[in-house]
């Protein structure tokens, strides 16, 4: 074979061999601007932090406001998915969604399963009673002849076991939806319900006179977004969306259209 002939072969591969580069570079190019997409998940029976939208039948509310505004500062995708409370930290741990986005109390026990965001809502627990029940006028009123209702898995529940365990009420009963605890303190099947301050104010404005707070405040609960522990990428995004919304107005915005 000619030296003319090797000469022409070797051009070809090393211009196969650039363009292969060239291209894979492309590639890489186009990987870095394709946006991460994180999976985000919440529980929907929690107006107006998790709703869902009448109108659309999507997943809505404050914190769905709140963290799809942090994902557009940040860059990123979310893929909402609605999912029991009880379940959320266990999913979160098992790498199955990547946030918890659910009005979650950052609470210690919870700070050793899951990093939290810095939190954007403080909150607390109440009691709530049907309209008319003169015989409930704080935690303290609560027999054990008594039913006291909350959600599964929630602060709510924590401190309804807590009294069932002391014997100070007849049954914790724990549900999976609040909206069905609402309506059966509404029917009179439960004679009270442990639940977060402005979701039950949220439930009241749904049906006025029908169940009414009593009592103070029985704890402090701050709100923020879970990521699995160690998930410092995620987190330092979710924290660093979070302030620039604060600094630029977004976050007062988005909370005036669900709390003004
Ligand atoms: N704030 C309560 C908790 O963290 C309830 C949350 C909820 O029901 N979405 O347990």
């Amino acid at each position: 074979m000619n030296m003319k002939k090797l000469l022409a072969i070797f051009l070809i591969i090393a211009m196969a061999l650039t363009f292969a580069a060239c291209g894979g570079g492309n590639d890489d190019q186009a990987a870095q601007d394709t946006p991460m997409t994180y999976k985000v998940a919440m529980e929907p029976t929690f107006p107006p932090f998790d709703t869902i939208n009448q109108e659309t039948q999507e997943l809505d509310g404050f914190d769905v406001d709140l963290m799809n505004a942090i994902a557009e500062d940040q860059g990123f995708e979310l893929e909402w998915v609605n999912m029991g409370f009880d379940g959320l930290i266990t999913a979160l741990q098992a790498g199955n969604i990547d946030i918890i986005a659910s009005g979650m109390n950052a609470s210690e026990e919870r700070r050793e399963k899951v990093d939290f965001s810095t939190t954007y809502y403080d909150s607390g627990l109440v009691v709530a009673v049907k309209t008319g029940n003169t015989a409930i006028k704080s935690i303290d009123d609560l027999t054990a002849d008594m039913k006291a209702g909350a959600q599964i898995g929630t602060t709510g529940a924590d401190l309804a076991t807590e009294l069932f365990d002391a014997g100070k009420i007849k049954e914790a009963k724990i549900y999976n939806g609040l909206d069905v605890a609402v309506m059966d303190l509404q029917n009179g099947t439960i004679n009270a319900l442990i639940n977060d301050l402005p979701v039950t104010k949220a439930y009241m404005d749904v049906k006025p006179g029908t169940i009414e707070i009593v009592g103070d405040v029985l704890n402090a609960e701050s709100y923020g977004f879970a990521v699995q522990k160690g998930n410092t990428e995620l987190l330092d995004k979710i924290n660093a969306g979070m302030q620039n919304i604060i600094d630029n107005g977004t976050f007062d915005d988005i909370a005036a259209e669900w709390f003004e």
